[in-house]
């Protein structure tokens, strides 16, 4: 963003990233007379801070030999330029900076009237794209201030918080997509894990009649669009259809892994895939994946009707072939972790089970809330979860084809979810098919 400012006969044209804010002055070439430098003031309202900003270069007359990368405030030693760049700045701020020329002696400074300018920094993850920018020449003498070495000859913590430090938010920051039904997408730092990816999109009719249903290579490769060509692992939370009929095909296409309960992978290797593309979880289960840490917890899925649809296990090499055959199997709900983020996701669950109070304060919670008892249960889980953001899953029509775009299954109740939230810690967030939302 761009500001300009004039005052005094000064003036201040800023131009603010995210994570810098370069401030270039102009003066009347006959008010220069004199002038050393600007001293350059900064008022931060959302830390409560205000002070002189400072830089390294001083006055051999009133301080002549500072050590290797010592900072000066620019109220003592001006800056000598009519370029500055302030890498202290945070995304998504207000600052107020004064530009206040400096003239006289080095020992016996004279403060004009300075200029005071309003400025704003970008948020990077407003709108449909997130930016990121590593951090240039100047940013990395700042790196070196606070670490005497590369990242790479660090030992860790130390390493993981000077790679984080030189991310600048793009290392902790999660991409979240929402592929419909259940299914979400996340993404950092290049690496992907997918949730109960599911574009099939079986029809009422053959699912409520018990019909054969199947994959649909066509939609499963027409949602694969929006996924990453490499996937680390499919985590699926139970083995029903609109969870796991489209798994097999995408294990094929992506080469990930699957990581699901016993039913689950055992319908998938029944239908071709081999053993060594499948990890059976169990609850307590805590699996590396790539740079994803994923914890396996027990859940419960919701009743219809009084019971649990197509209750049951599978243990028989048998392919399915009617949505009965799809046995819900172990319910798992994950905790996976990223960058100091922790993202809870369950694909429902039943009043009255609380979940293992171990699981906390986590960053997201995406919580299944396809039928009553799920959201008969809302309440109690977020007020264990105590999330930033709340995101209710399984909310849409899992019937009709995802190209018809958004709409609210018939036995969802949204409004009431609402309502209920307002009383509830977190935000909630409503992501639409496909559009990326970033976690930081
Ligand atoms: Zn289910």
């Amino acid at each position: 963003m761009r500001f300009r400012k004039k005052d005094n006969g000064v003036s201040v044209h800023a131009v603010t990233g995210t994570y810098v804010v370069m401030l270039g002055m102009d003066m009347d070439k006959a008010d220069t007379a004199g002038l050393l430098g600007f001293a350059i003031h900064r008022v931060d309202p959302a830390e409560n801070e205000a002070y002189w900003l400072q830089g390294m270069r001083t006055f051999q007359e009133s301080y002549p030999n500072p050590p290797d990368g010592a900072l000066v405030s620019t109220h003592e030693h001006p800056i000598q330029d009519f370029l500055w760049s302030d890498f202290t700045a945070k995304p998504g701020r207000k600052y107020t900076y004064t530009v206040v020329p400096v003239s006289g002696k080095p020992k016996n400074l004279r403060y004009g009237q300075g200029v005071s300018i309003d400025v704003e920094t970008e948020d990077e993850s407003k709108g449909t794209h997130a930016m990121y920018f590593n951090r240039g020449v100047i940013g990395s003498q700042a790196y070196a201030r606070i670490w005497k070495a590369g990242p790479d000859q660090l030992e860790p913590p130390e390493q993981e918080k000077a790679f984080a430090w030189l991310s600048r938010g793009l290392e902790e920051a999660i991409r979240v997509t929402y592929l419909g039904v259940n299914g979400f997408q996340f993404e950092s730092t290049g690496h992907a894990l997918l949730v109960d990816p599911y574009f099939s999109r079986v029809g009422l009719l053959p699912a409520a009649l018990n019909q054969r249903i199947q994959s649909e290579p066509n939609r499963v490769a027409e949602g694969l669009k929006h996924v990453r060509p490499r996937v680390g692992a499919i985590l699926v939370t139970h083995a029903h259809f609109d969870h796991l009929l489209d798994a097999p095909e995408i294990v094929r296409r992506t080469h990930a892994r699957l990581v699901a309960g016993p039913t689950a992978v055992q319908l998938v290797e029944s239908l071709g895939i081999r053993p060594n593309e499948c990890q059976t979880a169990k609850p307590g289960d805590v699996r590396k994946i790539g740079p994803w840490t994923v914890r396996v917890l027990a859940a419960q899925h919701d009743r219809l009707l009084g019971k649990v649809p197509f209750e049951g296990k599978v243990n028989s090499a048998k392919p399915p072939i009617k949505a009965s055959d799809w046995s819900v199997g172990e319910s798992l709900a994950f905790v996976i972790e990223n960058g100091g983020k922790r993202i809870y996701i369950d694909s429902g669950g039943v009043p009255g089970a609380p979940l293992d109070p171990r699981i906390k304060d986590v960053d997201l919670a995406i919580l299944g809330m396809a039928l009553p008892d799920s959201r008969q249960r809302f309440g109690e889980v977020v007020k264990q979860l105590r999330p930033r953001y709340v995101f209710p899953s399984h909310q849409d029509d899992m019937f009709a084809p995802i190209d018809r775009g958004f709409t609210f299954g018939k036995m969802t109740n949204f409004p009431a979810l609402l309502r209920e939230s307002k009383n509830l810690p977190g935000r909630l967030v409503l992501l639409d098919y496909f559009q990326p939302w970033t976690l930081r």
